[in-house]
């Protein structure tokens, strides 16, 4: 997407139902291009991250609720923004030509000569049906789904004689914004002529862990509903379909699913933490305990970069030990090539950074955890006599260096980041673990843990002790024990995905 010169554009895009990873390429394109985005409530948070470079407005609409601001400002906005030629990004729940008002936006870019596009999004209607486990068609129940907005109204929805058409239209019938009205909605489908015996269902949050889902025969679901304090954003769906849901139901029944786990790491070695937790089912709730900031320029560093050319191999322990190296190295003007030996990682994730900071022609993957790298270099490469550099965490354990040393080696172990406790919002971490917010804790290292029981009082920390406790490994479990916080879980290897799989495990009754 290119910016016209002079005035800009609006791209209304559909942001999917809630699960950020039910976005579009070409969406994600576009947030990452833009210049402005537009948002409002039903659009997930996360994607603003994918448009680092952009203006935020929110717009804070919820749907059909209690509308912050006239359709015409946000009309009014969207050209304004384009004409200052920017390119502008309209992002909206689900998708933007389903009851999202789309359509008047893009006739108000249209009706001001501001070029604008459509990217669809997965509507809530696809989404939250898909997630529920109940096929909007299905061939054995339903040959039609019809779609309806429950209306604003409430004194409306009696006379608009529409829904004694649309009751009998299709065989699944799937009313959107109809949480208000569900008395009278449910009214009027039986006065058409709908059976209360109809299997029926209302999905709040659908695609998100905090979904939930109602079932009951249609007479009896605005009551339901209302007792399960169902609330807003939900849909309603009628029909045989519904049934499908008892053998469907495949999202809630993800191990982890509903639970809020807490996330201790830093901000940039969570991304794969928190993709095995959503991938179980969890809500991650990220609150870095700690964070790496690099090492002021250190003479021995630099004099290991000035003659990176005679290290036979180059060892990393950590994505961060190849990011601050890398850091350093460009800063000093030494390309990686200028590195001829052999490259030791402890672990595809590593292994992965180091190919990216241009290390991939040297790699040698070590799959192994720390504790049998130094075997696996000894068969791969025999240290005797050979150069190592070891780029590392300030406070690194010795164990490798040392083990290479008495294998005969010649081993410089430079210390080039250092962890650091993080910023946290202590208030609202405390104020989320004694008000029940968390079911979970993760940890992934002793300092994590350190930082944690460091901000807590008594009662949060006895709130604390209430939540399924999950460390990454036995040095990590030790920290906590010692802080008077033992672990129920401990991962057997000290990876993301085993530290999620140690806690499914828990969370299914076994482990
Ligand atoms: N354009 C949106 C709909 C906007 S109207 C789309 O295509 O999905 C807002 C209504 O959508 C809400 O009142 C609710 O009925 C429904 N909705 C949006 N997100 C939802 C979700 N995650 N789960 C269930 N219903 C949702």
């Amino acid at each position: 997407m290119s910016a016209a010169r002079g005035i800009g554009r609006v791209v209304l895009v559909g942001a999917g139902p809630g699960d950020p990873e039910l976005l579009t390429r070409r969406a994600e394109r576009v947030l990452a291009e833009a210049d402005a985005v537009v948002y409002d409530a039903l659009a997930p948070e996360d994607l603003l991250e994918l448009a680092p470079g952009a203006e935020l407005y929110n717009v804070g609409k919820r749907g059909h609720e209690a509308p912050t601001r006239p359709q015409e400002e946000i009309n009014a906005l969207l050209v304004r923004l384009a004409r200052e030629g920017k390119r502008v990004v309209r992002l909206k729940g689900g998708d933007p030509f389903v009851f999202g008002r789309g359509g008047e936006e893009a006739s108000a870019c249209a009706e001001a000569g501001v070029p604008f596009e459509v990217v669809p999004g997965v509507s809530s209607v696809i989404g939250a049906l898909a997630y529920a486990g109940i096929p909007a068609t299905d061939r054995r129940h339903s040959a039609s789904f019809a779609v309806v907005s429950g209306h604003k109204d409430p004194t409306r929805v009696s006379r608009d004689t529409r829904w004694s058409a649309l009751a009998n239209a299709a065989d699944t019938l799937v009313i959107l914004m109809g949480m208000r009205n569900l008395e009278t909605i449910v009214a009027r489908l039986l006065e058409a002529g709908r059976s209360p015996e109809a299997p029926a269902a209302v999905v709040m949050n659908g695609t998100l862990p905090s979904q939930r889902v109602v079932e009951a025969p249609l007479g009896d679901l605005a009551r339901r509903a209302r007792e399960a304090g169902i609330a807003a954003p939900a849909l309603v769906v009628v029909g045989d379909v519904v049934r499908l849901r008892r053998s469907l139901a495949w999202f809630e029944r993800r191990p982890l699913f509903g639970l809020r786990v807490l996330v201790t790491r830093s901000r940039e070695q969570s991304a794969e933490l928190v993709r095995a937790l959503r991938d179980a089912g969890a809500e991650p709730v990220v609150v870095p305990m700690i964070e790496s900031v690099a090492l002021p320029a250190c003479g021995a560093l630099d004099a290991a970069l000035a003659r990176l050319a005679d290290y036979d191999a180059l060892v990393f322990t950590s994505a961060n030990a190849v990011r601050f190296f890398g850091e350093r190295a460009r800063e000093r003007g030494v390309p990686p090539e200028r590195f001829q030996g052999q490259v030791f990682c402890v672990g595809p994730r590593t292994a992965e950074s180091a190919r990216r900071a241009g290390f991939g022609a040297a790699l040698v993957p070590v799959r192994r955890d720390a504790a049998g790298l130094a075997a696996e270099i000894r068969e791969q490469l025999p240290p005797r006599g050979r150069r190592f550099l070891l780029p590392r965490a300030e406070a690194a354990r010795e164990l490798l260096a040392e083990q290479l040393r008495a294998a005969g080696a010649c081993v410089d172990a430079l210390p080039v980041y250092r962890t650091v406790p993080a910023e946290v919002d202590v208030p609202a971490l405390r104020r989320r673990l004694v008000e029940g917010g968390l079911d979970a804790l993760s940890f992934t290292s002793p300092s994590t843990v350190q930082s944690f029981v460091d901000h807590l009082d008594a009662e949060a920390r006895r709130a604390a002790s209430r939540c399924m406790v999950a460390a990454i490994g036995a040095v990590t479990a030790r920290a906590l024990t010692d802080a008077g916080l033992p672990p129920q879980v401990v991962a057997a290897r000290a990876g993301a995905r085993d530290l999620v799989e140690a806690m499914a495990e828990r969370a299914r009754g076994g482990g």
